[in-house]
Parts: C-alpha cells; sequence; structure tokens
C-alpha cells in the first residue's frame, strides 16, 4: 500500500476520536486552561509579586511535593535547568560520564554537557522506550573497571558517575531495576521524569528513587506554566542546596548579599508558579481525560493493518502525556511524507526525536555500539494528538 492511503486511514482513525468538527489546526498537545489560571495569574498582577517572590512559588513547591508523593521539590525555571542544577548540586561534572538513553529529547544530553559532564549513550528497551537495563548491565561489564573505587570507562578513562533514566511519553521505565543496578555499579540516578507527571509504577509513586527526579511544565507538557520545571527528592539536605543553588547561593539575610558558592538563578518566577498552581488542582481531571483519550484511540486503531497503538502493561499507571502509533515498517522517508500529509489536512503529528547519536555535538559521544532499536524506534513512531481537552 503507498503511504498516501495509510496515512489517510490514519487521519481517519483519529477523526474518528477527535471529532472532524475539531477546529484546525490540531496541535499534537495544547495547555488546557480550564482552572483558576486567569484569578490566580491576575492575583500576581493586582499584588505586584511576578517575580522572583511571591507566595505562590512556595505554595507550588509544596502542592506538587505532596501530588507527587515525595518529600521536597524545588521549583526551577524550566526542566533543563532542573536536571542540570541536579546534575551540578550532586557533584557531577568534568570528566565525568552520565548514562542517559539515546532515545530522548535533547534536553536531557544538553544538561550533562552544561554541567560538564560527557553523556554516554544507552540503547532503549522497545516494551517502555526507556533505557534496557539487561543490556546496559552487559555493556557495563565489558567496558567498565573499578579503580580506586570509581567506576572507569576502559574507553575512555573517564568515570561513569550517574545514570538518566528517561520516562518516555509519561511511560515508567523499569526504575526499580534501574535503581538496583545503579547500585550494583555505584551510580547516582537522577530521573528525567519531564514527562511523567502523573504516571506511576506498580500502583506507587516512583519520584523518590535515586537522587532526585527532575519535571518540567512546560507549554506542551501534561501541565503548564508557560515555562518551568521542578526538582522533586526525599532527601532533606539534597533539597536545601538544591534550593540554594538554584537562587544564587545567597545566604538569607534582610539586606547583605553574601553568596557563599557560584549560584545559578533558576528561580521560578512567582507569575508562573500561579499558573502552575492552577494546572496542578486540574490534574486529576487532566489524567482522567487522558485516560480516556488513550482508551479511544486503542479501540480506533484496533484492526489498523500496517501499524499498532503503542500500549504499555499495566504495573505502568501511565499518565498518558502523549499518544503514539508504531507502523510496521521502519521507514523514515515515507513517515516524513506522511506527517507532511497530516499537517496538510490540519494534524499535527511528529516524529520520534533524533536519536542523540545521530546529532553533530554528539556523533562521538561514547555509547553502547549497538543502538539498533533505538534506530527502528525513531523510524517507526509517531505521536498524534493529545490535549486534554480532546477526550471530549
Ligand atoms: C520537556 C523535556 C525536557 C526539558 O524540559 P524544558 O522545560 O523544555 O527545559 C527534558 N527532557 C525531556 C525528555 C523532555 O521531554
Amino acid at each position: 500500500m503507498d503511504t498516501r492511503s495509510i496515512y489517510q486511514d490514519i487521519l481517519g482513525r483519529i477523526e474518528k476520536v477527535i471529532g472532524k468538527e475539531q477546529p484546525r489546526p490540531v496541535l499534537l498537545h495544547a495547555p488546557y486552561m480550564n482552572g483558576n489560571e486567569q484569578k490566580y495569574v491576575a492575583q500576581t498582577i493586582q499584588e505586584n509579586w511576578v517575580s522572583s517572590a511571591g507566595a505562590f512559588v512556595t505554595r507550588f513547591e509544596q502542592d506538587i511535593a505532596r501530588f507527587c508523593g515525595v518529600n521536597h521539590a524545588v521549583a526551577v525555571v524550566n526542566g533543563t535547568a532542573a536536571l542540570h542544577a541536579s546534575l551540578y548540586t550532586l557533584g557531577i561534572g568534568r570528566g565525568d560520564e552520565v548514562l542517559v538513553p539515546s532515545l530522548t529529547f535533547v534536553a536531557s544530553a544538553n544538561a550533562i554537557i552544561h554541567a560538564g559532564a560527557i553523556p554516554h549513550l544507552v540503547e532503549c528497551d522497545p516494551r517502555t522506550l526507556g533505557l534496557d537495563v539487561d543490556l546496559l548491565d552487559d555493556h557495563l561489564s565489558q567496558v567498565t573497571k573499578i579503580e580506586d573505587g570509581r567506576l572507569v570507562n576502559k574507553n575512555t578513562g573517564n568515570t561513569i558517575k550517574a545514570i538518566m533514566p528517561v520516562h518516555i511519553f509519561g511511560v515508567p521505565a523499569d526504575i526499580d531495576r534501574i535503581d538496583a543496578l545503579a547500585q550494583k555499579y555505584g551510580l547516582i540516578v537522577i530521573q528525567d521524569a519531564t514527562e511523567a507527571l502523573g504516571s506511576t509504577y506498580k500502583g506507587q509513586s516512583f519520584f523518590g528513587y535515586g537522587a532526585c527526579a527532575a519535571l518540567s511544565f512546560n507549554g506542551n507538557k501534561i501541565i503548564t506554566s508557560g515555562g518551568g520545571g521542578a526538582i522533586l527528592t526525599n532527601d532533606d539536605a539534597l533539597a536545601k542546596k538544591l534550593k540554594h543553588i538554584t537562587t544564587t547561593s545567597k545566604q538569607p539575610h534582610a539586606f547583605a548579599f553574601f553568596h557563599d558558592e557560584v549560584g545559578y538563578n533558576y528561580r521560578m518566577p512567582n507569575i508562573n508558579a500561579a499558573l502552575a498552581c492552577a494546572q496542578l488542582e486540574q490534574m486529576p481531571d487532566f489524567l482522567r481525560r487522558k485516560a480516556i483519550l488513550s482508551q479511544k484511540y486503542k479501540q480506533a486503531f484496533a484492526g489498523f493493518e500496517h501499524g499498532t497503538y503503542v500500549e504499555y502493561d499495566t504495573d505502568r499507571g501511565c499518565n498518558h502525556w502523549l499518544n503514539a502509533i508504531k507502523l510496521n515498517k521502519p521507514d523514515k522517508e515515507s513517515m516524513f511524507k506522511g506527517l507532511e500529509f497530516l499537517a496538510n489536512n490540519g494534524i499535527q503529528a511528529r516524529p520520534l526525536w533524533t536519536p542523540m547519536h545521530r546529532l553533530p555535538m554528539y556523533k562521538n559521544a561514547p555509547r553502547m555500539e549497538d543502538l539498533s532499536i533505538t534506530e527502528a524506534m525513531a523510524e517507526s513512531i509517531i505521536n498524534i494528538p493529545s490535549s486534554a481537552f480532546l477526550a471530549d
């Protein structure tokens, strides 16, 4: 069958779910502002507290920590900053390697570079799209040795210090097995949970695994603060350090400026925190809607000859941030033609990211030799419109 008729079929199934009368273009993931957004944002303007101080930041930190089942949250300007601040604060820097899936959004790898460290690219598991624990274990047993208590990459001489699992589309990676692997090799775990707010693993919150977890509230995420992020942790001392470093490392004082180390201006502004508080209030409704939308897509793609609706096992309480379909034949060229056809019909769909090892700045990064599953996934998976309001 030719590309055109395959994507005609896909278009028909998408339209069956979202309704033909849905205003075009239908974006991949648009914000849904259905609560106290106007009220809270207006309040910050009325009170003249829109910037780096104000009550919504503290409130949001408390609310999101509670919602995620962790002891502490530190609100920051975006998810990339959340990852960078985590790495920096945990002492991961020059000459250190951080294990990260090649199949991720570029910010995961960029944050590692921002910290002065080196991304070490690993293979994904087609069941979860997150990193494959067994393949990684094999890889580490072959390419590393222990030297003075450090896990040394025999090929580069660098220390492999940390691991950054990514929960792709909100699907929890095998976080308990990743945690066990990290303990076996003495690695610090920093979760890139930027897509996973509202997800659970085996019925429970998983943000407490490892040192910390980063969230993002960018405009296309499940909730948005315009731009924003947060770092979640159960470690009291780490939370304190993170707050300090993300707020210019200033010692609290009524008027004196004394900074005890090089810090960052990563604080979430109060006007964004106001939006974030209003959005977080609606999470139960968003999760309900997104579960409905996912069910509808699953039904609509039953009997689709040229691919499947991407589903996960039931242990993974997925937030269904982005719905995806996987085409039977990996073929980037016809996928791009198909996506153009969908765009011409007012449907924004998009391919998975170009894997990190295919980007110019990461093409020479240390990596697992075989990244063929990552490549196959990147050439066969597309995301389809997933905004919460499409469930109506
Ligand atoms: C969104 C996202 C980020 C970065 O978040 P920003 O808020 O855009 O900086 C990092 N990693 C992944 C996997 C993401 O999807």
